[in-house]
């Protein structure tokens, strides 16, 4: 369905719970927030409901994503169930790959092929730190356990923090080199306290491309590779298996062309990663309320979506957000 400035909002990212079991320092404070107790977040029934619906009107892509999606129990079978909804032509998932050595083979065997997998740093020492205590071996033995399973693409998402990771980039970049993966190196986003509170680690796209572009030659791959490369400018490393790529939401923001909603584990329907603006499902699905209820509140979500949002490079200073991005669904 178009919304309001013609755009085709057709790409639905479902946070399938708000738990996580990383404390990754910028994406959630350690202190001063609370979980959800477990009827405050959708069941899967009720997520398959509004997912069904919601394909009614035109979508076709559903990313899955939390919170940690892998962390809550059944969501193999969960993830079977979505891949049976007649006109979803595409089941995608993003996690910190800390469980996925256990689930990565089912995972696949459910038909979701496309994976993406959150790694800030290649180094020990680095990831414990910035995951809160995470161990990195597992990460590794999950992506393993991904490339067996028959994950294609394999994308490893890469927030890019100045002074911590981005003297990293290059390692990232030579891991694209050996392994036909796709690196994403993202812009981190002012939303939880933390990152506010350090503006300074804010390291633009175009300077992580200059960064690489004096080591590597990169060749723009024109035109759109996988289906899925959404807003992310993607490179070929010349004379490397893999590619890479940058989101870059925060410098030269996409809105324009953005086709997303968002449903959080809590079940509201939000327009804008960086907008308050949320529609609550819930409220509606647990009074057992008719399809055409449930369709027309996502019409006017999708009629309440803003021509862009209002981030910038200048004021990372200001909290973008009131809630916490593992809470609303990455
Ligand atoms: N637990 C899963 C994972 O780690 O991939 C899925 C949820 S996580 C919130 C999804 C993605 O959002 C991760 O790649 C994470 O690095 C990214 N993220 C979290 N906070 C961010 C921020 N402030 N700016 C940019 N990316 C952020």
């Amino acid at each position: 369905m178009l919304d309001k400035y013609d755009r085709d909002i057709n790409y639905l990212r479902v946070s399938i719970t708000d738990r996580c079991n990383l404390r990754c320092t910028y994406c959630r404070p350690k202190e001063g927030f609370s979980l959800k107790g477990h009827d405050d977040i959708l069941r899967y029934e009720e997520i398959l409901r509004v997912v069904s619906q919601a394909v009614k009107m035109g979508f076709i892509k559903v990313r899955l994503t939390g919170g940690e999606p892998l962390v809550r129990r059944g969501f193999v079978e969960f993830a079977a169930a979505m891949k049976k909804i007649q006109g979803l032509q595409d089941i995608s998932l993003t996690t910190n790959g800390i469980l996925l050595d256990k689930y990565a083979q089912g995972i696949f065997n459910a038909g979701i092929s496309r994976i993406n997998i959150s790694l800030d740093s290649l180094d020990e020492q680095k990831y414990f730190q910035v995951t809160g205590g995470g161990n990195i071996h597992d990460v590794f033995r999950g992506i393993a356990a991904a490339e067996k399973a028959g994950f294609d693409p394999i994308k490893i998402n890469t927030v890019v923090l100045k002074g911590f990771n981005d003297d990293e980039v290059l390692k990232f970049v030579e891991l694209a080199m050996n392994k036909p993966f796709q690196i994403r190196f993202i812009e981190i986003m002012p939303i939880s306290e933390v990152n506010i509170s350090q503006p300074q680690s804010f390291l633009a796209a175009d300077q992580m491309l200059n960064i690489i572009g004096k080591h590597f030659e990169l060749e723009p791959i024109n035109g759109k590779k996988h289906k899925s490369d959404g807003p992310a400018k993607i490179f070929k490393v010349k004379g490397g298996r893999g590619e890479i790529g940058f989101i870059n939401s925060v410098s030269n923001h996409f809105c324009a062309t953005c086709n997303r909603m968002r449903l959080t584990a809590d079940g509201k329907l939000r327009v804008c990663l960086l907008k308050e603006e949320e529609l609550d499902l819930k409220e509606a699905l647990r009074r057992h309320c008719s399809d055409d209820e449930l369709v027309g509140l996502i019409r006017r979500a999708i009629l309440l979506k803003p021509a862009k949002h209002d981030i910038d490079c200048t004021d990372r200073h200001l909290k973008k957000c009131l809630r916490d991005m593992s809470d609303i669904g990455g």
